[in-house]
C-alpha cells in the first residue's frame, strides 16, 4: 500500500492529510454496465470507480458473458490480453483467458471460458439456474486469485499485497483459496479479503461429493462442509451432507460486510440467517454494514438521459412533466393529480410480489394508477399481464428488464412501493428518493435504514421523514401505509412538497460509502483477529 496527499474533506467530515492507498481486487459475478441483474451489478460497476478516483489501484474481475444478443456489445471495447492460465479444478486443467479494458481509472478484467458463452443471464436461463454454476464460479475464483500475480496491467502487475473484495457466494472461494492454496506456500501472506454479502439467500450449496472439484486440499473440507436440515433431505439415505461455498468465505474472510447495517444484524438471526446465523454471529467482531451509494452520473434527475424533462429539489416542475409523459407512454389516462404508484424489481418471492397480488383488488377500488416493471417468476409475469387486462385504465404490468423505462417510472411516479420480505440494501428506494418519489417500504434491512417515516408534527410543524415504513409484513399494514401516503399526496400538498425535498436532498453518494470501505480496509490490515 501507498500513501496519497489528500486535503479535501467530504461534507464537512475531516479527512486525514495522508491516506493509505491499496491495490484492490473486486471479484464479482456481475458488474454494470457489462453485466447486471440487480444491485450487485450496480455496486461493482460504481464503487470501484470511486475508489480509483480516491487514489487506489483497482481491478474488477468478472466473467466475459456472451449470450448471442445485443447485450454482447457491452463487451465490444474489451480486448484480449493474450494471457492464458491453466486452472487446476474439476479433475483437470481448465484453460481460461483474460480480457481487459482500462476505463474510468479501473482495470476491468474479464475471465473468458466457453462456459460463460450461452443464452440467458449470468446465472441461468428460462429453464432455471445453470446446472454447472459451481464450475463456472470456481473458474472465476481461481482466475481472480491469479490475475494480480500474472497480468502486467499498464506495465506492471498488482502483486501479492492486495485487498480482495469478494462479493456473494460466486466469489466466495477466493478467501478459501488464499488460506488453503496460497498462504501455505508463502504467497499472498499480506493480502486481505473482505466478503461483501449482498444476498444471503444464495450460498452456492452442492452435494458433498463435489468438494473434490474445487481445487482445494482435502484437509480443508471442514471449512465448506455443511449439513442440510432433516426436512430438506430427499430420501432416507440422504445424509444431508453438502459443500457450502459462502460458508467457506464466512469462515476464512478477514472481514465481512453487508450492504446495510440493518442487514448485518438480521443475518445473525434465525429469520434472516438462512442457516448461517450462528456462524455469522460467531464472527460478529469482524462483521459490519455499509449502505450502498447511488451512481450520481446515471441516477440524477437534473441530467438523466432517459427522462424527457429534468428537475431538481429547487425546481420540481419537470417532475410533473415526467409524470404526464409516463402516463402517455403507458397509455394510462393523463391525469396530473391522480396518485401514480410504481413498483420496480425482480419478480421474486423476496420482493413481496404476493402481497401486492393480495392487495390489488382492494387498491383498484381507489382512484389511483399503478405501474409495475419487472421480470422473473413466470407466475407473477402472467399475473401482471392478467391484472393489466382486468384494470385497463388503472394498472400497467410491464414485463421486461428495461433500464430506460425504470428511470422514467422512478421519475414519473409519486410513490414507489417496496414490500420486500428482506432487503440487504435496496437501491430502488434510494433512486426514488433522489427523484422526489416517495417510498412506501417494509421496515427491513436497508429499507428500514434509509427510509424515515413521515412525521408532520416534528421540526415545529415543518415535518420530518422521507416516506413510510410498515411492519410486520402483512397486506393490511401495506395498504394502511399506502393509503396514508395517498391521502397526504391528495390533501396536504405542502407536506408532500416537504417530503419530496427532504428525500431529494438525502446523501446517498458512493463517495461516503467509499470512505467507509477505506476504514474497513485499514481495519483489516492493521487489526488481525
Ligand atoms: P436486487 O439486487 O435484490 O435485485 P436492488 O434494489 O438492490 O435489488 O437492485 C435492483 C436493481 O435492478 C436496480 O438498479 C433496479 O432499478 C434494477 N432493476 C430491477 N428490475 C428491473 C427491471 N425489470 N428493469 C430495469 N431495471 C430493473
Amino acid at each position: 500500500s501507498d500513501e496519497v496527499d489528500e486535503a479535501e474533506g467530504i461534507d464537512g467530515k475531516e479527512e486525514p492529510q495522508t491516506r493509505t492507498t491499496y491495490n484492490i481486487v473486486f471479484v464479482t459475478a456481475e458488474a454494470a454496465p457489462y453485466s447486471k441483474t440487480g444491485g450487485l451489478g450496480d455496486v461493482c460497476g460504481s464503487l470501484p470507480i470511486v475508489l480509483a478516483s480516491r487514489g487506489h489501484r483497482v481491478m474488477v474481475v468478472s466473467p466475459r458473458y456472451l449470450n448471442g444478443t445485443a447485450a454482447d456489445k457491452k463487451f465490444a471495447s474489451v480486448v484480449d490480453t493474450e494471457s492464458r492460465i491453466k486452472v487446476p479444478c474439476f479433475g483437470g486443467e481448465q484453460e481460461v483467458a483474460f480480457f481487459h479494458e482500462y476505463r474510468e481509472g479501473v482495470d476491468w478484467v474479464f475471465v473468458d471460458h466457453p462456459a460463460y458463452h450461452r443464452p440467458g443471464n449470468p446465472y441461468g436461463d428460462c429453464y432455471g439456474a445453470f446446472g454447472d454454476n459451481q464450475f463456472r464460479f470456481t473458474l472465476l475464483c481461481h482466475a481472480a486469485c491469479e490475475a494480480p500475480l500474472v497480468l502486467p496491467l499498464g506495465g506492471y502487475t498488482y502483486g501479492e499485497n492486495c485487498m480482495f473484495v469478494i462479493n456473494d457466494w460466486h466469489a466466495g472461494l477466493v478467501s478459501v483459496l488464499l488460506a488453503a492454496k496460497y498462504r501455505p506456500h508463502g504467497v499472498y501472506k499480506d493480502a486481505r479479503s473482505i466478503l461483501v454479502i449482498h444476498n444471503l439467500a444464495h450460498q452456492g450449496v452442492e452435494p458433498a461429493a463435489t468438494y473434490k472439484n474445487l481445487g482445494l486440499p482435502p484437509e480443508w473440507y471442514g471449512a465448506l462442509g455443511w449439513v442440510f436440515p432433516t426436512w430438506a433431505r430427499t430420501h432416507a439415505l440422504d445424509t444431508g451432507e453438502a459443500v457450502n461455498i459462502l460458508k467457506g468465505a464466512v469462515v476464512t474472510a478477514d472481514r465481512i460486510l453487508t450492504v446495510s447495517k440493518g442487514y448485518s444484524w438480521e443475518i445473525t438471526t434465525v429469520e434472516g440467517g438462512y442457516g448461517l446465523q450462528e456462524l455469522l454471529g460467531s464472527r460478529k467482531r469482524v462483521l459490519d454494514g455499509i449502505t450502498n451509494g447511488i451512481d450520481d452520473a446515471t441516477w440524477n434527475p437534473s441530467s438523466d438521459e432517459h427522462i424527457a424533462f429534468h428537475y431538481s429539489a429547487e425546481d420540481l416542475s419537470g417532475k410533473a412533466q415526467c409524470k404526464i409523459a409516463l402516463q402517455k407512454e403507458l397509455g394510462l389516462p393523463v391525469r396530473p393529480d391522480c396518485p401514480l404508484i410504481g413498483f420496480i424489481g425482480r419478480l421474486d418471492y423476496q420482493k413481496g410480489i404476493d402481497l401486492i397480488q393480495q392487495a390489488i383488488p382492494e387498491l383498484m377500488q381507489d382512484d389511483i394508477q399503478f405501474v409495475m416493471l419487472g421480470s422473473g417468476d413466470p407466475r407473477f409475469e402472467e399475473w401482471m399481464r392478467a391484472t393489466e387486462s382486468a384494470y385497463r385504465d388503472k394498472f400497467r404490468g410491464w414485463v421486461e428488464f428495461n433500464v430506460p423505462i425504470s428511470h422514467r417510472i422512478t421519475a414519473g411516479c409519486d410513490i414507489l412501493l417496496m414490500p420486500s420480505r428482506f432487503e440487504p440494501c435496496g437501491l430502488n428506494q434510494l433512486y426514488a428518493m433522489r427523484y422526489g418519489t416517495i417510498p412506501v417500504v417494509h421496515c427491513t434491512g436497508g429499507l428500514g435504514d434509509t427510509v424515515e417515516t413521515f412525521n408532520p408534527y416534528a421540526q415545529d410543524g415543518n415535518g420530518e421523514g422521507t416516506g413510510w415504513t410498515f411492519s410486520p409484513l402483512v397486506k393490511e399494514n401495506m395498504l394502511w401505509a399506502l393509503r396514508v401516503a395517498i391521502s397526504t399526496y391528495r390533501e396536504h400538498k405542502s407536506s408532500w412538497k416537504g417530503l419530496m425535498k427532504r428525500a431529494m436532498q438525502k446523501d446517498f453518494t458512493w463517495e461516503t460509502a467509499a470512505m467507509q470501505y477505506e476504514q474497513v480496509f485499514e481495519w483489516a490490515f492493521t487489526d488481525l483477529p
